[in-house]
């Protein structure tokens, strides 16, 4: 009997999906409001039961869908839409994309099912939740509530209870009703008026929400928790993914996976050993060349001072590059007895103590150019659109 029932709710629920996607549902956009790129029309539901999900309402996404031509960017807790194009005033028809709805529907019930798990196993209460569009996040108030052994247990306990199909239903029933109910996960909120929708997930939790839920759990068919960290000091958040998007989540790591092994010429299971060799490896390579390029520039550095042009008492080296060997300039060459400039580009270092280095960023600016950079009266860094030849001219000029 419950099956025949549960069949028949869900032939009308997909009666109701057509009607949405491809019925002709209307409303009338009263007001239309220019906000930066986009419109706000403030509108009247010709029909009172299929209004767009508000934004954030319940922790949850907005609804997306079409008015006319236009695309819905976003939806105002009153209901009223943000639009991509302008539209006229007056009657339009619209279309909910269900398909987004159901995927809001599996990721929030699977919300009630890490909370209700959480609660029953280790009697963690849910202090915080949100929905994103890539992944949402459920927060527990401790320092060191979750570890990977506890994570490995909810993604298994929430799987199975996934595979194990458990009904769905939407209770809707009076405060008095409602609070009649022991076995509630949450006290009902204050706020609440009216008829109070209840969760009830056979006999494995019940809870008062709004928001869209799948009819049975079968319908979410995976879920994935992505990360977990402890956040604000006293709350742990744990991201997670159902749906669609644990599947998608699991399709592209595998695909990055695959390619890494390709790239590193390893198996899956080798991996993180492969990774861990290159990184050593590196670093040793690294090292190597660090001290390579100190033997060079000690050479190269011997060269630049036996070639330094001479200016009077000054002796001046031009170096028209930017590489690791600038690194070494102070400390195989002398500050007291040579100047160095040096760069390419665009962007040039004056090391000087012949001069007050300050002094050529001033120069510079004087005759019109425009210096970014700084230093300080020995060394100074000059980003400009010149060549090296003229910071050479000025220094020159300044001694
Ligand atoms: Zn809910």
């Amino acid at each position: 009997m419950i099956m025949w029932m549960d069949v028949l709710q869900r032939k009308k629920e997909n009666v109701v999906k057509r009607l949405c996607n491809g019925g002709n549902m209307k409303l009338k956009i009263i007001e239309l409001k220019k906000e930066k790129y986009r419109y706000l029309a403030i509108v009247e539901y010709l029909d009172e039961n299929m209004k767009f999900y508000p934004d954030g309402k319940g922790g949850q996404l907005g609804d997306r869908g079409s008015v006319g031509q236009a695309q819905i960017l976003e939806v105002d807790r009153e209901g009223n839409l943000f639009l991509d194009i302008e539209l006229g005033l007056g009657e339009h028809s619209y279309v909910i994309d269900m398909d987004r709805r159901c995927e809001i529907g599996k990721n929030h019930t699977t919300q009630h099912l890490i909370s209700a798990y959480l609660k029953k196993k280790y009697d963690y209460d849910t202090v915080g939740f949100r929905m994103g569009e890539e992944y949402s996040t459920v927060d527990f108030p401790s320092l060191a509530l979750i570890d990977a052994k506890k994570i490995k247990d909810l993604e298994k306990g929430i799987n199975k209870i996934i595979r194990e199909d458990m009904n769905i239903e939407i209770l809707e029933l009076s405060r008095e009703e409602a609070g009649q109910i022991e076995s509630l996960r949450k006290s009902i909120s204050e706020k609440i008026v009216g008829k109070i929708k209840v969760v009830k997930v056979e006999d494995f939790d019940m809870n008062a929400c709004g928001g869209f839920h799948a009819q049975s759990t079968k319908e979410i068919g995976l879920f994935k928790v992505i990360n977990y960290e402890k956040v604000k000091k006293t709350i742990t958040r744990v991201y997670y993914k159902a749906g669609e998007l644990a599947y998608e989540d699991y399709y592209e790591k595998h695909n990055i996976i695959k390619k890494a092994t390709t790239q590193v010429s390893s198996t899956v299971e080798e991996i993180n050993g492969k990774i861990d060799c290159l990184l050593e490896e590196n670093k040793s390579k690294t090292k190597e060349l660090s001290g390579l390029y100190n033997k060079y520039s000690e050479l190269l550095c011997e060269k630049l001072k036996e070639n330094s042009r001479i200016q009077g008492k000054n002796k001046i080296i031009i170096y028209k590059k930017n590489d690791e060997i600038t690194k070494f300039f102070p400390k195989y060459i002398e500050n007291e007895k040579y100047s160095v400039i040096y760069g390419e580009e665009g962007n040039f270092t004056v090391m000087s103590k012949a001069i007050n280095c300050n002094e050529i960023k001033n120069s510079l600016e004087k005759i019109g150019y425009i210096v970014k950079g700084g230093g300080n009266s020995t060394r100074i860094n000059l980003r400009i659109d010149a060549n090296i030849e003229i910071i050479v001219d000025i220094f020159v000029k300044l001694l």
